[in-house]
């Protein structure tokens, strides 16, 4: 078995299990978090199998950088541009899927910080 074998997120991508598509390019996934935190919630994820971000950092900085400029998309296309970007990596701060995923949340004015 592979690492991406059992990974939900692979699976997304793959087209195994559904998914509402918002973005996608050659190298990035965007779809819509089942349960959104913001009135536009976006899940933008590398295709390639990266655990986390600092992972992605390391050995694809330019396709990180590809997953802000989909995010500002997204942000634009449903909204003014402005958008929340974040990135849970570890178990303790909260990552239950161990696939890099950037949570983009736009489509209102958002409160808290
Ligand atoms: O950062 P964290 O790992 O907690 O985020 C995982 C996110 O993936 C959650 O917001 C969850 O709602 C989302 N998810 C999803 N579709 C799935 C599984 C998880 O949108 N099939």
């Amino acid at each position: 078995m592979t690492q991406t074998d059992d990974c939900i997120f692979c699976k997304i991508i793959n087209h195994e299990i559904p998914s509402t598509k918002m973005y996608e390019t050659e190298n990035v996934y965007a779809f819509a978090d089942l349960n959104p935190q913001a009135k536009v919630h976006a899940l933008v994820v590398p295709k390639t199998h990266v655990k986390d971000v600092t992972e992605l950092a390391d050995k694809d900085p330019q396709l990180l950088a590809e997953m802000i400029r989909v995010a500002h998309t997204i942000a634009q296309e449903t909204y003014n541009g402005q958008f929340r970007a974040v990135f849970n990596t570890g178990e303790d701060a909260g990552q239950t899927v161990f696939h890099c995923h950037m949570h983009v949340m736009t489509g209102e004015k958002l409160e808290g910080e």
